[in-house]
């Protein structure tokens, strides 16, 4: 007995310096939070435009959260990453929620990354696309209030992440999805031809980890990602659901009770979880979330690299170029086109015949944030398609990369000038109240602006 208390007592002698040494070394101050969101009265869901849309919601098949990651490093900057289970942002939207966050957070607009899941079973926000939707007056006064209350969750668990800050190792890996696939159909003259997989389409079957641990190296979280439509759950389903990642976190957090994960969205506009929108739909959902959940297990089960400061983050909205207009002739024949033609034909229309002046650019967000020579997260917003992976890629030039779409705004799809080539649906143009469709410049534009930004980072 007298052996095993010496032993003791030395262990602990030993153990208890190294422990203190690694919490005051800890490369990351991070805290993390989350909050429910699902909304209490029944409000539109938002994502598909039929019929079977055009009212309130009927029941929850899972609860839709917002998560928060406070991060800082001693010698860099502090930011937060704001990820929801939520559709779109449109620019009033942000720039109403920017302010709550700000003025409820002290930080800056730059300081602050939000990233939407794009669940299409989440709740309609803002008063912005009304122009595409007849909701009755009664419906439009529940979406208006649940919007207010959804800023102060937001707030709140920025807040709460914030307050949580302790000593954290930051690592990361990437693992791969099997399930996304491109949905961007080609006819034999590679045109678009309809929303249908196409195997032979690119996507970005990535699956980036981030994993926090705390001082005694026990996982407190997660941020992973996937780039793909949570559309599993076709327009039939009205019950809320984050979609496959809601129940992607599931898995992750009964692998590692306690832990808080966070999903964040990549260019996944031009793909869709396949099988998807099938009768047994509700099992797939279950299914894509607990294949993605394993794979961030998995990750996480391995060996991963560290990633250290100093953290620098930026924010700025880049000018991407619009086409000027089409004579009036080719416009009369879009806006009888398909509604990716006729939305902004139509629009462009009434404009001209109201003498209303045309934006010929539209000011995108941009966000970037360096983890020292570790990590490179570009977060672009908008809808944007797997092309502008490679792309952002070619424009940083610095490994690893984590490349994030459906970032701090989404005013639509940002398609690549590829994909404006083919035609299709992702070449809808922008939405709600601002009108225009991308310019193939588009893409170089965005390049050279993430290219520009990195070096002012690094200077
Ligand atoms: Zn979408």
């Amino acid at each position: 007995m007298r052996g095993y208390g010496a032993v003791a007592i030395v262990a602990v002698v030993l153990l208890l310096p190294i422990s203190r040494s690694l919490a005051s070394d800890a490369p990351w101050q991070i805290g993390l939070a989350s909050v429910c969101i699902t909304p209490e009265q029944p409000v539109w869901l938002y994502g598909y435009a039929n019929q079977n849309r055009f009212q309130p919601f009927d029941g929850r098949l899972d609860d839709l959260f917002a998560r928060a990651m406070a991060i800082q490093c001693p010698e860099g900057e502090l930011a937060v990453l704001i990820t929801a289970d939520l559709c779109v942002l449109r620019e009033p939207e942000e720039r109403e929620l920017s302010l709550v966050l700000t003025q409820r957070t002290g930080l800056q607009r730059r300081q602050i990354l939000l990233n939407w899941s794009h669940t299409h079973s989440g709740p309609m926000i803002g008063t912005s696309d009304l122009n595409r939707y007849p909701i009755p007056e009664e419906d439009l006064q529940r979406t208006k209030a649940y919007t207010q209350w959804l800023w102060n969750r937001l707030a709140d668990v920025a807040q709460a992440a914030l307050d949580d800050r302790q000593p954290a190792w930051l690592a990361w890996e990437v693992g791969r999805a099997d399930f996304i696939r491109n949905r961007r159909s080609l006819d034999a003259d590679g045109k678009y031809h309809r929303m249908a997989p196409y195997p032979d389409g690119p996507i970005d079957a990535t699956v980036p980890v981030l994993r926090i641990d705390g001082p005694d190296g026990q996982l407190r979280g997660v941020v992973f990602g996937a780039a793909c439509h949570p559309v599993t759950l076709g327009g039939s389903n009205r019950k809320v659901s984050a979609d496959f990642p809601g129940y992607a976190r599931q898995a992750i957090e009964q692998q590692h009770p306690g832990s808080t994960t966070l999903f964040v969205q990549g260019c996944g506009a031009d793909a869709n979880p396949e099988p998807r929108a099938t009768a047994d739909q509700q099992e797939w959902v279950q299914r894509h979330g607990a294949s993605l959940g394993a794979e961030v297990c998995r990750v996480l089960a391995g060996s991963m690299q560290p990633v250290t400061g100093p953290l620098r983050v930026a924010f700025t909205r880049v000018d991407l170029p619009l086409v000027s207009p089409p004579p009036a002739e080719r416009l009369e024949q879009l806006a009888e086109g398909p509604f990716w033609e006729s939305h902004n034909a139509r629009r462009i229309l009434q404009a001209q015949r109201l003498g209303q002046p045309l934006a010929e650019h539209y000011p995108a967000p941009l966000a970037l944030w360096l983890f020292g020579d570790s990590l490179t997260l570009v977060a672009l917003s908008g809808e944007v398609v797997a092309d502008y992976v490679p792309l952002v890629a070619a424009a940083v030039e610095t490994q690893p990369l984590w490349v994030a779409g459906y970032s701090n705004q989404v005013y639509g799809y940002l398609p690549s000038a590829r994909v404006i080539e083919q035609g299709g649906y992702e070449t809808l143009g922008l939405v709600s109240a601002h009108i225009g469709w991308f310019s193939a410049q588009a893409e170089q534009v965005l390049k050279q602006a993430i290219s520009d930004l990195q070096a002012d980072l690094c200077r």
